[in-house]
């Protein structure tokens, strides 16, 4: 039995090293993370065209929405607040459209933090644009730099009967936190399956999809520390090997 191909879509790396050719880039942890729950990585770049996107997209058994900037406000029907941090609106169409097909076709999609906002923009939802100015006594979601990836920001309250539930238990668990956007309005389909003890929503999935999971914290950057996260990883791969020929 051959592994499941999970696509990872990659980001246009803006960091300017000499000699200066231009990258896109993926954090190792998503593929290291990928290839722990036993499905076999390929990276997505983000700068493709409809038709090589959905050439792409129909060779895949599951998919990985990764993390990054945030998506343009106008692609949820809002004005820029002035506070967003690296939109890149090439990617922001791409990672819809893989986001769409894979809502309605039904392929197996774990969506980590930018991805649960990519996730629910594709679903028709909008997004708070900056927690810290936006939402009144909200906990430090935005962890500061030079903090280690797998330190704990806060708890999230996972909701019973969930798909994520099904992973990772329902009730208190600790996660990681590296957004400066959430959730607002939920788009159409989708439930909430965690919160932040401050309400930010946390998780996300869709009922009706085999499965369709999205997270606001970075479980590829505790699956060392915090074996629990792998069953995000192992669920993607269990559920992408079902769909596989
Ligand atoms: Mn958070």
């Amino acid at each position: 039995m051959s592994l499941p191909v999970i696509g990872i879509t990659g980001w246009t790396d803006r960091s300017a090293r000499p000699p200066n050719i231009p990258l896109f880039s993926v954090s190792q942890t998503y593929v290291q993370a990928v290839m722990m729950g036993r499905g076999a990585p390929m990276i997505i770049p983000p700068n493709l065209e409809e038709a090589e996107l959905r050439a792409i997209f129909e060779s895949l058994d599951g998919l990985l929405l990764s993390g990054g900037g945030d998506i343009l406000p106008a692609l949820y029907g809002e004005e820029d607040s002035g506070l967003l941090w690296v939109v890149d609106e090439q990617r922001d169409r791409a990672e819809l459209a893989l986001a769409r097909w894979a809502l309605t076709e039904g392929l197996s999609l774990l969506a980590i933090c930018r991805g649960i906002q990519v996730l629910n923009v594709a679903a028709g939802g909008t997004l708070i644009q900056d927690i810290p100015t936006q939402v009144p006594n909200s906990l430090t979601h935005s962890s500061v730099a030079g903090r280690p990836r797998d330190s704990i920001a806060h708890t999230v309250d996972v909701i019973r009967d969930t798909q994520l539930a099904t992973l990772v238990g329902a009730g208190q668990l600790d996660v990681n936190s590296f957004h400066h956007q959430a959730v607002k309005d939920v788009g159409t389909g989708l439930v909430v399956t965690a919160r932040a003890p401050d309400g930010i929503i946390e998780g996300l999935e869709s009922p009706d999809h085999p499965f369709c999971i999205g997270v606001q914290w970075h479980p590829e950057a505790m699956v060392e520390s915090y074996p629990v996260m792998r069953r995000l990883f192992d669920g993607l791969a269990e559920a992408s090997q079902a769909q596989t020929g």
